[in-house]
């Protein structure tokens, strides 16, 4: 082996400790999670799994498109929040449905148009597009449809269990009515649902739909009161000295009453500080970039997990944890939490703000470190 391919190769030794490894083994996987193959040295202790890529989640492929799903059964720590990583052909429909869970909904690429009915008959119908999020409470009925040139989109439900495949379809139901009772609920003749599709639509094609305008419909009770739509990426960031973020929640998505996030871009080499949440678990997904997490969980334990593009990571309730970009690029991801509001704990802030002998006598730290922290009184991802 020359000095080059020994360098490509990574082998599980740090410090002396370990040994070379050889074989069987996935040199891919090996190189994505260099932190889980050599772990810092202050990790330790058994911890549950923090990482799941939608790469290796099932895809349901469906003649408008795929879906794939992140939930308790992947990753079973992950309780709180499910993800589904959905992509429709231009003019693809998602069938009119609904769900045991809200839905919270980023679009990563291209548009759609989306629609819902509320319990007094309001309505909504927007378009959306990359950067935009929708909202819709649990057990409210809607549709996605693409426009011309496709959409995909994160959804996030506010329950691990969720399941895309367990959804509550319209065909399904018609389906499974027996005709007499569809034509007196409808006030028409049997024959008149001759043509219902025999099975779930689910992903379907569909033609683009027409200009937004000549498709809403005006209802007796007016648009739903809050708006089921929110334009996360047209926030002002809040920019800090290693990244901006763009913090969603009830407070100004005021439809969003179960389900806060935060959109954060961490510069190269720079972190997203030591902190943790005070109200739930914490569920990510990596859009762009490379990172490592460590995460804390008491008594000694400690692991560090390695994220990229279209991974799930998870930080249980109260746990600490820091996100370093390891790569040369920004560093884009969603936090994202079953709570009204994004709450969290600077460890910085929380040093700052305590008497420093107090501090001095926990960590033994100099003046130089005391000073940085009377600098940071200042939370760094709070407006
Ligand atoms: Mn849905
Ligand atoms: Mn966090």
């Amino acid at each position: 082996m020359t000095d080059t391919t020994e360098r490509q190769v990574p082998q599980p030794i740090r410090d002396g400790q370990g040994a070379t490894d050889t074989g069987p083994r996935s040199l891919a996987v090996d190189l994505e999670n260099p932190d889980v193959l050599v772990p810092p040295e202050q990790d330790a202790g058994t911890m549950p799994n923090l990482k799941f890529p939608f790469s290796q989640a099932h895809m349901r492929l469906d003649a408008g498109g795929w879906a794939r799903e992140v939930t308790q059964r992947e990753m079973p720590i992950a309780t709180t929040l499910a993800g589904v990583n959905m992509r429709l052909k231009p003019g693809g429909i998602r069938e009119l449905h609904w769900h045991l869970q809200s839905e919270w909904a980023y679009v990563l690429e291209g548009s759609c148009r989306i629609s819902a009915v509320d319990q007094e008959g309001r309505n909504f119908l927007e378009d959306v597009s990359a950067g935009d999020l929708w909202f819709f409470p649990q057990g409210i009925p809607h549709h996605i449809q693409a426009l011309d040139k496709g959409v995909e989109f994160l959804l996030v439900f506010n329950d691990g269990n969720f399941s895309e495949n367990n959804t509550f379809q319209v065909t399904d139901w018609f389906n499974h009515t027996p005709p007499s009772v569809l034509a007196k609920n409808f006030g028409v003749s049997e024959a008149d649902f001759a043509a219902i599709p025999q099975s779930e639509l689910y992903m379907f094609n569909g033609a683009v739909p027409p200009p937004l305008e000549s498709d809403r419909i005006v209802s007796p009770t007016g648009n739903v009161p809050s708006s089921f739509k929110h334009s996360l990426d047209s926030q002002t960031p809040l920019r800090t000295s290693g990244g901006n973020v763009r913090i969603v929640d009830s407070t100004n998505f005021a439809a969003s009453t179960t389900t806060s996030a935060a959109l954060v871009e961490i510069d190269p080499g720079a972190i997203r500080e030591l902190h943790w949440h005070p109200n739930n678990d914490e569920w990510q997904y990596y859009i762009s970039g490379k990172g490592r997490m460590g995460v804390f969980a008491n008594s000694g334990h400690n692991r560090t997990y390695d994220f990229g593009p279209g991974d799930v990571g998870y930080v249980p309730f109260a746990m600490g944890h820091y996100i370093e970009n390891t790569g040369d690029a920004p560093l884009r991801m969603l936090e994202m939490f079953k709570a009204p509001r994004f709450e969290d704990v600077s460890l910085c802030q929380w040093m700052a703000l305590t008497p420093g002998e107090l501090v001095q006598h926990h960590l033994k730290v100099n003046d130089r470190v005391m000073d940085s922290l009377r600098r940071e009184k200042q939370p760094i991802f709070r407006p």
